[in-house]
């Protein structure tokens, strides 16, 4: 089994910035109201995350590290409809087959906290206020053809900390922190949309962007398209998110893209932080183990609806 969870692995954690998506992901998924983040080396040498969540009960601790436990789909046709960020139960197995991993919660109503390690399997009490605190270290020590294709330390650190800014953006409502080698990098209070996308993009970002706000039947599509004042002075922004995930899609890029060829002729590099809402049966996120793509039912609605959402934001804006 360990070696199953071991190949799994190559497909859902291929470097330190995919075990805190699934990490962090689960932090949210758990009602977190306060997420603190602590990396070690790039998150190659420690990777903690502790959150203030609904917790794992003592006798669901060892199965949360097991391939295919998940608590968060009771039926196939749950996965139709997934609300939460994680619904297949493989990202802590396969984590904790490719590194130290150990498990630290305690859960709403329990007497003290149990902490689960991933190796033995060895349960033991603990002391910790409600929440859940998991720790991944030494990522790929038992794997080291693996670990040789990790970059460097400043490489891997720049990938958790956009894996970290997706989930922020995502989340203004959550209060999320960053260390990385013992110094806070991000401390983000909860708040308003408008002052997480500030505090992450820059003022010189909201300084030039136009809001974005389309409220269609089935779809809706809020957030901030920069016009170009900003996109040659920065480097590319762009985030996309589909129901509070973030994701990298072709057809949505293609519309936010033609959007700005059409209205502002030819920025090539458009910066965005843009949330589209639509029923969940409408897209499917099930493609890629990394759930970064998605697909939609109605593509060309879809298309369609963000082309004109941001053309009109852009047109307004007088440009
Ligand atoms: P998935 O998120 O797809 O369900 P994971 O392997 O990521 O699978 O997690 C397995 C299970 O462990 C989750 O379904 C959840 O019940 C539990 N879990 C993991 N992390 C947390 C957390 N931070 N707080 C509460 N429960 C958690
Ligand atoms: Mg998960």
């Amino acid at each position: 089994d360990l070696l199953v969870n071991q190949i799994a692995a190559g497909e859902v954690v291929d470097r330190p910035a995919s075990v805190l998506k699934e990490v962090l992901e689960n932090a949210v998924d758990a009602g977190s109201r306060a997420i603190e983040v602590q990396l070690e080396q790039g998150g190659v040498r420690r990777i903690r995350v502790s959150d203030d969540g609904c917790g794992i009960q003592q006798d669901e601790l060892a199965l949360a590290l097991e391939r295919h436990a998940t608590s968060k789909i009771a039926s196939l046709d749950d996965l139709e409809r997934v609300g939460t960020m994680g619904f297949r139960g493989e990202a802590l197995a396969a984590i904790s087959a490719v590194a130290r991993t150990t498990i630290t919660s305690r859960a709403e109503g329990a007497g003290h906290a149990w902490r689960i390690d991933g190796d033995s399997g060895e349960l033991t009490p603990a002391a910790l206020n409600q929440g859940t605190v998991v720790e991944v270290a030494d990522l790929y020590y038992n794997t080291p053809a693996r670990r040789k294709f990790l970059k460097s330390e400043g490489t891997e650190y720049a990938h958790c900390d956009e894996m970290f800014r997706r989930v922020a953006l995502a989340r203004p409502d959550v209060g999320l922190q960053l260390s990385h080698n013992g110094r806070v990098v991000h401390r983000l209070p909860p708040g308003e949309p408008i002052r997480r996308v500030g505090t992450l993009m820059g003022d010189d970002f909201l300084e030039h962007a136009r809001e974005v706000r389309a409220e269609g039947s089935i779809l809706s599509l809020g957030g901030f398209a920069s016009l170009p004042a900003y996109s040659r002075s920065s480097r590319d922004a762009q985030y996309f998110f589909v129901n509070g995930r973030y994701v990298r899609d072709k057809l949505l890029t293609h519309a936010v893209r033609q959007a700005y060829t059409d209205i502002l002729h030819g920025s090539r590099h458009p910066a965005y932080v843009l949330f589209l809402e639509l029923d969940p049966a409408g897209v499917d996120v099930n493609v890629h183990p990394a759930k970064i793509e998605v697909r939609f039912r109605d593509s060309r609605a879809v298309h369609q609806f963000v082309f004109h959402a941001v053309s009109r934001a852009l047109a307004e804006s007088g440009a």
